[in-house]
């Protein structure tokens, strides 16, 4: 496999591959056309940073608006042997769409039609470049669902979403973006297109390159086209929220709700930090003996929804619950969630640098798990707040930090190392739904065993020979 970082040289502050070369710039605007390619470092500068925020700006920037036009620039590249790196909407929180390696990112903004919607076989058929709101948005005018939600729908594509194979607060019910991707158009390394998949929820005629593409993080093939599961719209939501007194309460009353036949659709944990985060930068007026909060939203028929979350309400009363609130129209769930969604902005306060780490352990590991994680923040002496998807045990660990100050910083990766090894030997792992890319590629070991981690490099070398797509990322 080429290492790119043995043929690096420096040109412009920027490192430099063959894609720089001017009859290679214009072998790639010969494909997408002179205004689909951008050099111009003011202009491809945007295009070196995700949700990471570290900047590794491209040489080029390149938009195809079709499969032939990818054909064209993956066979470029290939020829040329310089690093491909798909981008979507840029919102990664693991650096995987920054070319950390050089060459070109390829940017599938243009490539933003919704193909075909059908209700009746419930499917929606995409390009990679349609955000995860935009789909959802159309299916719902039809009265159908596209269930997976991350947190960043309205920014990141469904592309993105299908590479890091993204999660959201719906998983207990509806599972991961991978749980909903029916087949797939990709665009291989040497420019051949390959079909994964079909229309149909039932499929075994071979492996499954599907469920392999999902969190396969641009590595192995561009998705050109992405075939996606739809499920009727459910009629009504409704939302519990309710302190408790200990995080291993908030999360036992999670097992209670299963003799009763309830599968709730998200069950959310907010741990002490966050609530006393939230309290002092937007005054909710929660409760200051609340050691946890918890929001458990259920959906479906409109009967079946008010007696869902009224019998919820019940569990969670009779297990230690208080400050107990359950909405009855939108607006009060809204309202309600609030807390929610000033979790984030409320941490930044405490500092520049939020590293934001989403693993994840069986469920009932999460009290162990968020307890054990407060002792690693005080032993380094690091701010720590928990909070995140207790129903499924992936749980966003926020260790904030000055950005300035370098043995701050240095504590704090200590405590995400740590933290990785206590995830796993919880029974878990150290990614949830974020993936690897560059960011967390040193920690793999930790997770993956030699053995398996073998072979998920000879699957790279099949798709990939030369090396060339998003290199830098998951092995190092
Ligand atoms: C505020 C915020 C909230 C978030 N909430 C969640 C959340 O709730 N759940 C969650 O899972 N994540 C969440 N994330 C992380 C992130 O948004 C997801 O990983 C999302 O799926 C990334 O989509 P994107 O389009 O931005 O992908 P990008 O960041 O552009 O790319 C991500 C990876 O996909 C690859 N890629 C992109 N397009 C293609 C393609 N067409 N073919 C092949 N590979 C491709 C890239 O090379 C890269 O490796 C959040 C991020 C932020 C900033």
């Amino acid at each position: 496999m080429t290492s790119f970082s043995s043929i690096h040289f420096e040109s412009s502050g920027r490192k430099s591959t063959a894609a720089s070369r001017p009859e290679v710039i214009e072998k790639l605007q010969a494909a997408v056309g002179f205004d689909n390619v951008l050099v111009e470092p003011d202009k491809v500068e945007p295009y070196g940073a995700d949700a990471v925020k570290e900047k590794f700006p491209p040489e080029a920037v390149v938009f195809p608006s079709n499969t032939a036009e990818m054909v064209t620039v993956l066979k470029i590249a290939n020829e040329h042997v310089f690093p491909v790196t798909a981008r979507g909407g840029g919102v990664g929180y693991t650096g995987g769409a920054v070319p950390v390696d050089g060459g070109i990112v390829i940017g599938t903004d243009r490539m933003n039609r919704i193909i075909e919607i059908n209700a009746d076989d419930l499917y929606a058929i995409c390009e990679p470049g349609v955000t995860t709101y935009a789909l959802q948005q159309a299916a719902a005018e039809i009265g159908l669902l596209f269930a997976p939600d991350p947190a960043s729908y309205k920014d990141s594509f469904i592309g993105g979403n299908i590479a890091e194979n993204a999660g959201g607060m719906r998983t207990p019910k509806y599972g991961v973006t991978k749980h909903h991707v029916l087949g797939l158009e990709v665009v291989t390394a040497t420019g051949d297109v390959i079909r994964t998949g079909g229309k149909t929820v039932k499929n075994v005629v071979g492996f499954d390159l599907t469920g392999l593409m999902c969190g396969s993080e641009g590595m192995l093939g561009i998705i050109t086209e992405a075939t996606l599961k739809l499920m009727p719209m459910p009629e009504a939501t409704s939302t519990v929220r309710a302190s408790f007194r200990s995080m291993k309460a908030a999360c036992e009353v999670l097992t209670k709700f299963t003799p009763h036949g309830l599968l709730p659709m998200a069950m959310e944990v907010i741990d002490k930090f966050c609530v006393a985060a939230v309290e002092e930068n937007f005054a909710f007026g929660l409760s200051k003996d609340a050691e946890a909060l918890l929001l458990v939203a259920v959906d479906g028929s409109s009967e079946q929804v008010a007696s869902d979350a009224k019998m919820i309400e019940q569990l969670i009363a009779d297990n230690g619950g208080f400050e107990i609130l359950r909405s009855r129209s939108k607006e009060e769930e809204d309202k309600l969630w609030d807390v929610r969604r000033a979790i984030s902005p409320s941490l930044m306060k405490y500092g520049t640098l939020k590293i934001n780490e989403d693993v994840v352990v069986p469920r009932s590991k999460v009290p162990e798990l968020v307890a054990e994680i407060e002792e690693i923040g005080r032993r380094h002496d690091t701010f720590v707040a928990n909070f995140g998807h207790a129903g499924d045990g992936n749980i966003h660990v926020n260790f904030v930090v000055d950005r300035d100050d370098a043995d701050a910083v240095a504590r704090a990766r200590r405590c995400v190392s740590e933290t990785f090894r206590l995830a796993v030997q919880l029974g878990g792992t150290i990614s949830g739904e974020h993936g690897i890319g560059y960011v967390k590629a040193p920690y793999m070991s930790y997770a993956i065993d030699a053995p398996t981690l073998e072979i998920m490099k000879g699957i790279k070398q099949v798709f990939d020979p030369k090396g060339i797509l998003n290199p830098g990322k998951m092995f190092v």
